[in-house]
């Protein structure tokens, strides 16, 4: 019998490998193994006296069987070629087949091969070493699952001490291996966790705190546990509220919500905290949770996006959203407490001249400064909005008396009288204000901006640098530009403006010697429309590019046309706006319509003003330059106006001096005007420039001119601006009648 004379070895023979330690598997362990010893101790008697006791036998082992089928741990005994000599019926059940289908078989006929080895080299472990052997074992289930046995193995041997085979416990350890699994990433994420994690008792002494709880609150674990979590308490909360989160807490188990604590530095900071209580299996408070997170840096973020959403960027101050909402506000109060409130509307003058000359770095330094500049001159508790470019709202609650807004909007531009410095360079920059009050002057925010708006556009005209208050008439005139501006486009879409021309006479002769085109605007409903309405208008909105090319056009095609009709007329000149000049495409498009017409060069002159090309004066100059170079001259208009420099008069790639009709006016008489004629005149001969008088009306302004040696004119006397086919004659003829 294969049993007989087996011996286990004694449990205390100093297990070895992992161990789950439990005191109560131990024991079991102790108890199978005694039983095995003692049974076997039966069987060898048994076996020694020769069947006398064969039936005391056969009930132990009845008796083994049973209680070896009743553990629910498996039991095994293999032989030293690893051939199972016993199995209980836990062993059947996890194979799933009979115990004589596994009775006689290797462990490579039951397991994977894989481990099948790892099982017998253990085993050959056990029985070379002649010890006790514990393991942890995993053996793979067919779904993909495992089961981890803790196994224990002892070597069996004759009395003689021949290796007889190996017994082995195995006990499913896979629950208790998943739930320590689960403990270690439990603990894991409570040291790693970037929240804060705090843990408290039920009368709510802090037990644990996590480290990411010292790195948001400062507190060491030695400072907090056995403390209460007031002691990070802002005061930003009241007992109230703190009442009302445990009462939450305890209704239904959890609350969530910010709360503003203190760090140990004393520094107060926003949270986002999660309470939850933690029951025992009793059903009792065992702890509470509480877990949360710094949301200082988020809120920040929040504060910048609002204050962004509220604000211009370049300067800070509120943007016209922000503005809106305190007019609004403001209105309400006024409305209640039956006062005034009114909006300033500030534009700074020549702007654009500082952005298009100095460019847009220098022109963001010097909005910058002016923003600061006109937060220094109004109270506190006004609003100064930035609407976009270099327009500002400035809005002042609680007036009693419009007279004092008047005040207020006169300190603003005393305020920005002084220039502003932006790279070692001043400026000075004034700026136009326009006032519209509540009640009178509307009573929505957009009504009133528009309406201060308007004022803004009157106190431009009026010559800048100053203030207008609105009136009903300013909407007027609004309308009444717009309707101009649309017309504008129209009859530019239909080209309707004509160029008209007006003689030029010299004075000794009476001889043609040129035209000036002026443009025409006729219209079915209002006539003629004179280009002091539209010009300046087109000049702002940038149509008088168009309109100066439909010029430049229609002149060269009428020389042209008197050319081909056998004709000699004299050079037409065309007056070239600074919009145009200032256009990096202007030679070109210059070049592109002569060609198209077949006009010479030499046949036309251009008319610029002295302050077009001031304006922004080197990359003026240097069109100028380029327009000689294409041997056209060059006349310098309304001389006399600006600034007539006489150092830049002789930069000027000039030919002709246009003075100005303001100071042909006056003659013979007026002393100043002959002073000032006689100086231009005695220039241009120094310079080797044509003079040319315009606006001459009477004979004896003709003869004042011819006396002091000016030797060009033109104005009403020798003919007002008429269709060209009206000079034909003329042109044929060659020269006027003086009529002196
Ligand atoms: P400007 O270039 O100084 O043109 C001379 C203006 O004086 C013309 O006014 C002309 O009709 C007027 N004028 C001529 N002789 C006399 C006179 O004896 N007495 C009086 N009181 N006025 C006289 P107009 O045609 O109304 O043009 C006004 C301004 O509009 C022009 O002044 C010029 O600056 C601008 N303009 C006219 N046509 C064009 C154009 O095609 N392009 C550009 N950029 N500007 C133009
Ligand atoms: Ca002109
Ligand atoms: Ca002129």
């Amino acid at each position: 019998m294969a049993f007989a004379g087996l011996c286990a070895a004694p449990a205390s023979a100093a297990p070895t490998g992992a161990g789950h330690g439990h005191p109560v598997y131990a024991a079991t362990i102790v108890i199978v193994l005694g039983l095995f010893a003692a049974v076997a101790f039966a069987f060898v008697r048994a076996h020694r006296q020769r069947g006398r006791l064969l039936e005391e036998a056969d009930k132990s082992r009845a008796l083994l069987t049973t209680l070896l089928d009743a553990t629910p741990d498996i039991v095994f005994c293999k032989d030293t070629d690893g051939r199972y000599l016993l199995g209980n019926r836990a062993l059947s059940d996890f194979l799933d087949r009979p115990t004589d289908q596994i009775i006689g078989k290797s462990d490579r006929d039951l397991f994977p091969s894989e481990l099948a080895d790892e099982f017998r080299s253990r085993d050959l472990q056990v029985t070379r070493q002649n010890k006790i052997v514990r393991s942890t074992e995993w053996v793979d289930q067919a779904d993909g699952s495992h089961e981890v046995f803790d196994t224990v193995k002892a070597p069996v041997r004759h009395p003689d001490g021949a290796p007889l085979g190996v017994i082995g416990i195995a006990r499913r350890i896979t629950m208790e291996h998943q739930a320590s699994d689960r403990l270690q990433l439990a603990a894991q994420v409570f040291e790693n966790a970037a929240e804060g994690i705090i843990i408290t008792r039920p009368d709510t002494t802090i037990e644990m705190i996590n480290p990411a709880f010292t790195r948001i609150t400062g507190y060491t674990p030695a400072e907090v546990v056995g403390q209460k979590p007031s002691i990070l308490r802002s005061g930003r909360q009241s007992a109230a509220f703190y009442h009302r989160m445990w009462e939450t807490v305890h209704d239904e188990g959890l609350w969530q919500g910010e709360i503003w604590n203190r760090r140990k530095s004393g520094e107060i900071y926003p949270e986002w905290l999660n309470i939850s209580v933690v029951y025992d299996e009793a059903g009792e408070i065992a702890h509470y949770l509480g877990i949360f997170s710094d949301i200082s840096a988020t809120k920040h973020s929040e504060a910048q996006l609002e204050h962004m959403a509220h604000h211009d960027a370049l300067t800070g101050l509120p943007n016209r959203s922000l503005l809106n909402d305190r007019i609004d506000t403001a209105l309400r109060r006024a409305k209640r407490d039956h006062r005034m409130v009114a909006t300033v509307f500030l534009d700074l003058d020549h702007f654009k001249d500082i952005n298009d000359s100095f460019g847009h770095a220098v022109g963001d330094a010097v909005l910058k400064q002016a923003a600061t500049r006109l937060l220094e001159c109004v109270r506190e508790e006004d609003t100064i909005a930035r609407l976009g470019g270099d327009e500002f709202v400035i809005l002042i609650e609680n007036i009693e008396d419009v007279a004092l807004t008047i005040n207020a909007a006169e300190r603003i531009l005393t305020c920005l009288n002084p220039p502003l410095t932006v790279e070692h360079q001043e400026f000075f920059i004034g700026a136009s204000i326009g006032i519209s009050i509540y009640p009178h002057d509307g009573d929505t925010a957009e009504t009133l901006i528009r309406n201060a708006d308007t004022a803004m556009y009157q106190a431009k005209r009026q010559g800048r640098n100053n203030i207008q208050r609105y009136s009903e008439q300013q909407t007027e005139t609004a309308r009444n530009r717009m309707r101009l501006e649309n017309g504008l486009r129209h009859a530019l879409k239909e080209s309707r403006f004509e160029a008209w021309l007006q003689p030029q006479i010299d004075l000794a002769s009476g001889k043609l010697t040129g035209f000036e085109a002026l443009c025409r605007w006729p219209d079915e409903e209002r006539g003629m429309i004179p280009p002091v309405e539209f010009i300046p208008l087109a000049e702002n909105n940038g149509l008088i590019v168009q309109i100066g090319e439909s010029m430049l056009r229609q002149s060269c095609r009428q020389i042209v046309a008197w050319r081909a009709a056998g004709l000699t007329p004299p050079p037409v000149a065309i007056n070239v706006s600074g919009r145009q000049l200032r256009r990096l495409d202007f030679l070109a498009a210059l070049c592109t319509i002569l060609e198209d017409e077949g006009c010479r060069p030499e046949w036309i002159e251009l008319e610029v003003t002295e302050s077009d090309i001031l304006k922004d004066a080197e990359p003026a100059i240097a069109t100028l330059h380029g327009i000689r170079e294409m041997g056209i001259s060059l006349a310098l208009d309304d001389f006399g106006t600006g600034f007539s420099s006489l150092s830049y008069l002789k930069r000027l790639p000039v030919n002709c001096i246009k003075i100005d009709r303001a100071f042909v006016q006056g003659l013979p008489s007026d002393t100043n005007d002959r002073a000032i004629v006689q100086a231009v005149v005695a220039m241009g001969r120094s310079l080797d420039m044509r003079v040319l008088a315009e606006g001459v009306e009477t004979p004896a302004q003709v003869r004042a001119l011819s006396l002091m040696g000016c030797a060009l004119a033109q104005g009403y006397h020798f003919g007002r601006p008429a269709r060209p086919d009206t000079f034909t004659a003329l042109v044929q003829r060659g020269k006027v009648d003086l009529g002196i």
